[in-house]
């Protein structure tokens, strides 16, 4: 029998397991990152599961069906800074509570079921994302492992201090074919769901996205001699980039543009900034429309260097497409959120999920669950016991039901 009160006493069991005391706070190949991966084993294991740690860090069980292929649930285990404890973990446990509902009926299904949990979804620490889920997809460069973070330690050496061998890579990438759909239970992180009095959501697709950074040269000096006039103040340049990449954003409703980040050198009361480092993060459910947002913001950004004099770079970090989810599985997530009494409701993700990367190797879906007030990526995320409940068990009438298209 599915166990809500369980999924809920899982989420909080690892929200423990933290660097932040009295928060959350839970990076990739982090000691508390360890121990939440042997939680999770454990739970795995309890459920029928064969489970291991990957080469990049994932935990996967494996409940064996008749035939291959599997279908692939999951969700992610690193968590951002100070964070809620339902953003990625629900949908790990949720789909372990399924598989152990199947498990206490000794029921096998034609398929095989892989729950994953990534160990790095929201990309904290190395600045780059969803390096368990690309890994799976055969989609990440090998050249990536070379990143550092912010204490000068590679994603290579991180792997090898957690035990594992960054050889074994080639083997994690999954061949296509080989995983049938992957389906994702997540918190919605919107307000969408809860304004309709809907407990849980159909995803239609994960927005693209695309992240810059600027960096912004200009003159150090004293604060109390440079004339005004004489000055290039890098901060004062990116001020105006800022407010620059909010009108950009704001032109279209289905547009959003964030500067995260900003970084003054060299950062003292008495000196003008020399330097200046910004993020820019644009988001949007078209394509096109994010690319054109990129072009003016680049555009806006070297005319405000040019009219200031100061020097300008701006690179791409990191840049997804829209991942559309598969309208064969929205179909059956649908009857499943029908057959528990919901009407259903389709909707766009504005985050980003592992989806994006699994794509390359599978067709994806996502069930949302409603979160309150919309909050996430904040320790007042908050779900209830009834709504992990209706999520779980969409999911297992989803799974139970699940048929490849004809
Ligand atoms: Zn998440």
């Amino acid at each position: 029998m599915l166990s809500a009160e369980r999924i809920m006493q899982r989420c909080d069991a690892l929200a423990r397991h933290s660097e932040l005391p009295g928060g959350l706070t839970r990076v990739f190949l982090s000691r508390e990152n360890r121990a939440a991966n042997e939680l999770v084993l454990g739970w795995m294991r309890e459920a029928g599961m064969q489970a291991s740690v990957d080469a990049i860090g994932n935990v996967v069980g494996r409940y064996e069906g008749q035939q291959q292929p599997c279908l692939m649930l999951g969700s992610h285990l690193d968590t951002v800074r100070d964070a809620g404890r339902y953003d990625g973990m629900l949908g790990v446990v949720s789909a372990i509570e399924c598989v152990a509902a199947l498990h206490e009926r000794r029921k096998r299904l034609p398929f095989a079921i892989e729950v994953v949990g990534f160990g790095d979804e929201e990309g904290v620490r190395f600045a780059t994302t969803m390096l368990g889920s690309r890994a799976i997809a055969g989609a990440l460069d090998p050249a990536v492992l070379k990143t550092t973070d912010a204490a000068g330690v590679s994603i290579e050496e991180a792997l090898r201090a957690f035990g594992l061998d960054p050889a074994g890579m080639r083997d994690v990438a999954r061949k296509k074919g080989s995983v049938a759909a992957y389906a994702e239970l997540h918190i919605e992180q919107g307000p969408v769901l809860e304004a309709e009095g809907l407990p849980v959501g159909v995803v239609t697709a994960i927005n693209g996205f695309s992240r810059l950074r600027v960096t912004l040269q200009g003159e150090a000096g004293h604060a109390g001699t440079v004339p005004m006039n004489l000055r290039r103040d890098a901060l004062a340049a990116a001020a105006e980039c800022v407010l620059a990449i909010e009108r950009i954003a704001r032109a279209d409703v289905d547009l959003v543009g964030t500067v995260g980040r900003i970084e003054a050198r060299p950062g003292a009361i008495n000196v003008i900034p020399g330097e200046v480092q910004f993020t820019i993060d644009f988001r949007a459910p078209r394509d096109e429309l994010r690319m054109q947002a990129v072009g003016s913001a680049r555009a806006e950004v070297e005319a405000i260097a040019e009219k200031r004099h100061v020097g300008c770079r701006i690179e791409m970090l990191q840049e997804l497409g829209v991942a559309a989810c598969a309208p064969w599985l929205m179909s059956q997530l649908a009857r499943a959120v029908a057959a528990e009494g919901f009407p259903v409701r389709k909707l766009p993700s504005g985050a980003g999920h592992d989806g994006m990367a699994l794509k390359n190797i599978a067709d994806i879906a996502m069930l949302f669950v409603r979160c309150k007030g919309g909050i996430s990526h904040n320790p007042a995320e908050s779900i209830t016991e009834a709504d992990a409940a209706v999520g779980a068990r969409t999911l297992l009438r989803f799974i139970e039901n699940f048929e490849l298209p004809a």
